[in-house]
């Protein structure tokens, strides 16, 4: 099977997420543990809308998928799953989105999750 996955040595890491963990750049915490960061979006597309990153460097979910551990996939889903109860969204509701690539319309280049919720979403 061809393997879909980005070089590691392609990720950028002056993108924006690599910068906020880095603490370069400020956000709204929501949740954090060693596999992941959890965040509001700074342009909420929802009442309530995070973002949930891993601590690691992959550029998109191909590349999260291929290179991670079982260990990191596992720690990472859970930290979605905390984050949704933090969001206060579990009860009624959320999307939960990953963009990946240029026709996925992927624009920030380190692999997230989008958790929208808190209001009825078209
Ligand atoms: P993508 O289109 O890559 O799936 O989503 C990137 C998301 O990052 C967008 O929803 C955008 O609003 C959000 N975003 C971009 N810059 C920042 C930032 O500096 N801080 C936070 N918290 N979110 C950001």
């Amino acid at each position: 099977m061809k393997n879909l996955s980005v070089p590691l040595e392609n990720y950028n890491d002056q993108n924006i997420f690599a910068r906020i963990l880095r603490g370069e750049i400020p956000c709204k915490k929501i949740y954090e543990d060693s596999y992941a960061l959890s965040f509001y979006d700074v342009f909420p597309k929802a009442a309530a809308h995070a973002l949930v990153i891993p601590k690691k460097p992959y550029i998109c979910f191909n590349d999260f998928i291929n290179q991670a551990s079982d260990e990191e996939i596992s720690g990472f889903f859970k930290a979605v799953g905390k984050t949704i109860a933090l969001l206060g969204v579990s009860e009624r509701g959320f999307r939960m989105v990953s963009n990946s690539g240029e026709h996925g319309g992927q624009e920030v280049t380190h692999f997230h999750v989008h958790i929208l919720g808190g209001e009825k979403l078209s």
